[in-house]
């Protein structure tokens, strides 16, 4: 079923202003992809729907900060070699700035994942280590959930023709709008009602494994067979998150997962990503990871290997575990069948794990800890936090109990408990 473009974009917007980022009468809202240094031109009719929306739900002011990104491609080819750590702080610092004055933040994502593929892989990582040490400050107010903020995508003509590849480019970005309607719940009657049950059914997940308090979550699949350990104190969550004032936000549309995080130093065993990657704009598929207490010691890609081994080599903890997600085979996402080359949209088709920074939300007390406590507590910290998909319709997941007993958390890639 397809719904019309126009009123689709009005219901995507609507839901991303009041499920999503929850904004409230009075706030500031600012819009902008943070780590590409904006948003892209193109996506304009969509970003001039949420800002009509945002001001109807009572914002004060809403701030667009824009991207070309032929602009970006200009820079990796022609751009001194060693200019690759410039970046335009003024951006960074005025999100912290908009985020200390209480402001909340929409990323829409909107990139063409093949953008940068012949470009030194080097320059790549950089680019993309550079972002993440500029947001690093903001980072600590989005993942402590100190502010109400939403990541969301848009369709846009670089990425349409990357998941459409037998469509001319215009037919590709329209099929790609009403693809992100349909896994978002818009095209249903009362896309808001619907969200609202969906949330109620994941928080009563997550409400079911947190009583359970597991010591492991054991993984076994074609190309797996992981132990992952849960720290004392982990919470699990899902879909809806709390800011410290009050402001109830959903911080990623879609979302099908339930997620807490793992104790850094106990992944052991070996796991194979059942979806491509699409990191800094730079594609990494077919890969496999071999863990040893907590650390990845060994990474082969079919393609993209280069990336993949600078991206563990960002930091201590980039080659260790920040989150353990789980979503079950029959999502809305996976049901599609269409595989989207964005993380927001694949991480939601499957049970995934990231690489990297943990959510300090994810443990007891975290957000009131240091770096240092947290870590102490089992938590991984690093300057990224990139997911990769473990899950698929051959994935078994175990909970093991502190005294040894296992009970089946998935089966086949499904939910293997009633709620
Ligand atoms: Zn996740
Ligand atoms: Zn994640």
């Amino acid at each position: 079923m397809t719904i019309d473009f126009k009123e689709g974009l009005r219901r995507y917007a609507a839901l991303a202003i009041e499920i999503g980022v929850g904004l409230r009468p009075g706030q500031r809202l600012m819009i902008t992809d943070p780590r590409r240094a904006g948003i892209p031109l193109e996506i304009a009719p969509f970003v001039r729907q949420l800002v009509a929306q945002a001001y109807q739900a009572g914002a004060r002011l809403v701030d667009v900060i824009w991207r070309d990104d032929e602009i970006q491609r200009t820079r990796f080819l022609h751009a001194p070699r060693d200019s690759f750590e410039e970046w335009p702080e003024w951006q960074a610092k005025g999100l912290l700035d908009h985020f200390e004055q209480g402001g909340a933040l929409i990323s829409v994502l909107a990139a063409n994942p093949d953008l940068l593929n012949d470009q030194d892989p080097g320059l790549v990582t950089t680019v993309q280590k550079t972002a993440w040490a500029q947001y690093l400050p903001t980072s600590e107010y989005t993942s402590r959930d100190r502010v109400n903020w939403l990541v969301i995508s848009a369709s846009y003509p670089g990425w349409a023709v990357k998941v459409f590849p037998d469509l001319p480019p215009a037919q590709a970005e329209a099929e790609l709008w009403q693809a992100l309607f349909r896994v978002c719940r818009v095209d249903r009657p009362d896309p808001i009602a619907a969200w609202k049950d969906h949330i109620r059914q994941l928080v009563g997940r997550s409400d079911y494994l947190n009583h359970k308090q597991y010591r492991h979550l054991r993984y076994t699949g074609p190309g797996t067979q992981l132990t992952v350990g849960l720290p004392s104190g982990h919470c699990w969550k899902a879909a809806r998150s709390k800011t410290p004032s009050g402001i109830e936000f959903t911080a990623n549309v879609p979302t099908e997962e339930v997620f807490t995080l793992p104790s850094a130093a106990e992944v052991d065993g070996e796991v194979t990503a059942t979806r491509p990657l699409n990191y800094g704009d730079a594609l990494i598929d077919g890969f496999h990871v071999r863990f040893q207490e907590g650390r990845a010691v060994e990474a082969s890609a079919k393609r993209g290997e280069a990336v993949l081994r600078k991206m563990l080599e960002t930091d201590d903890g980039a080659r260790r575990l920040g989150e353990v997600a789980l979503v079950p085979h029959s999502s809305a996402i996976s049901q599609s069948g269409l595989m989207f080359y964005n993380t927001l949209l694949d991480e939601n088709c499957a049970s995934h794990l990231a690489f990297g920074r943990a959510y300090k939300f994810s443990l007891q007390g975290g957000e009131k800890m240091s770096d240092e406590e947290f870590q102490a507590a089992g938590g991984n910290h690093s300057l990224i936090h990139v997911d990769f998909m473990v899950g698929a319709g051959e994935i078994d997941i175990d909970g093991i109990k502190a005294d040894g007993k296992a009970e089946p958390v998935m089966r086949q890639g499904e939910w293997a408990f009633d709620v």
